[in-house]
């Protein structure tokens, strides 16, 4: 159903944005990766995934926070690949800290990173949606687009933004065949949430052990993390026919924290 259509995920180098760019491609989905990393892992990763699915697989590591480089990667994809059908906006980082003294320069990064770079990389791929009738816009946002947790100021007000730019577009292109939809994951255990257990840690005055337990799966019901397979499991649902009426919302993958 999806063989031989192209997707862009941004940020698709390590954690959830690998996960659906590997869901995508075994679903015969063309891949543009983009993200950071060591440039010669990042080759063995694209390489493999066009060997082991069979599909055309790019990188570009346009910076998230640059519309420039935003734009830039967005034209060279569509000169490469013929056009973006299936947009993924899901790079995003974090920084923990208490407003009060919360870095000026993180705010700023995280803002660009984690919301602007979704309007960037999504006015630049209408066009060629709107020409095919079709497209598929996903942004990850986060149980933190719906409910706020203390000391992610930054990271919860762009997610936010995120959701609210999400109805927005939707309802513009409601009737071109484009579905624009918010996947709000709980947590997942990628490098993006081990690298805040220790800040977490100090900003409460806890032990790590008791940040996972106390903090991040306290949130969760089900008290087990969110995995990537599922996220690319409801990626490529949205992507589906069944999901083409499905527009302007967000689906929940957070073992029922938001039920709270
Ligand atoms: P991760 O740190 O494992 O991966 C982040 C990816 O974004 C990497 O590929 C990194 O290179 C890339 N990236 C970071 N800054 C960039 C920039 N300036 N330009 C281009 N690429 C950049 O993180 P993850 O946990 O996989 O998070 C992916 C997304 O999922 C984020 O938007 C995050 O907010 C969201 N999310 C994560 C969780 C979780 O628990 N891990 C929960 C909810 C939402």
């Amino acid at each position: 159903m999806l063989k031989g259509k192209n997707a862009l995920v941004t940020g698709s180098t390590s954690g959830i944005g690998l996960g659906i760019a590997e869901g995508l491609a075994a679903q015969g989905v063309n891949l543009v990766l983009n993200g950071f990393g060591d440039a010669k892992e990042i080759e063995t990763l694209r390489a493999g995934l066009a060997t082991k699915f069979g599909v055309k697989v790019l990188y570009d590591g346009a910076d998230m926070s640059k519309a420039d480089q935003i734009e830039a990667m967005m034209h060279k994809a569509e000169k490469d690949l013929g056009g973006i059908d299936i947009l993924v906006n899901n790079a995003g980082i974090q920084h923990v800290a208490p407003v009060d003294e919360f870095p000026v320069n993180k705010w700023d990064a995280i803002i660009a990173i984690n919301m602007s770079s979704t309007f960037h990389t999504t006015r630049c791929a209408l066009a060629y949606m709107k020409k095919q009738g079709w497209g598929r816009i996903i942004n990850i946002a986060s149980a933190h687009a719906l409910v706020a947790s203390p000391f992610k100021s930054a990271y919860v007000a762009a997610k936010h933004g995120v959701m609210g730019f999400t109805k927005t577009v939707a309802l513009e292109v409601a009737e071109k065949g484009i579905t624009v939809n918010a996947i709000c994951p709980g947590y997942v255990l990628t490098p993006l949430v081990e690298k805040q257990i220790p800040d977490t840690a100090k900003a409460r005055g806890i032990t790590e052990e008791q940040v996972k337990r106390d903090v991040l799966l306290a949130a969760q019901p089900t008290k087990k993390f969110v995995t990537v397979e599922e996220l690319a499991g409801t990626t490529i649902f949205l992507c589906s026919d069944a999901a083409a009426s499905i527009t302007g919302t967000n689906i929940s993958v957070e073992g029922g924290w938001t039920a709270h």
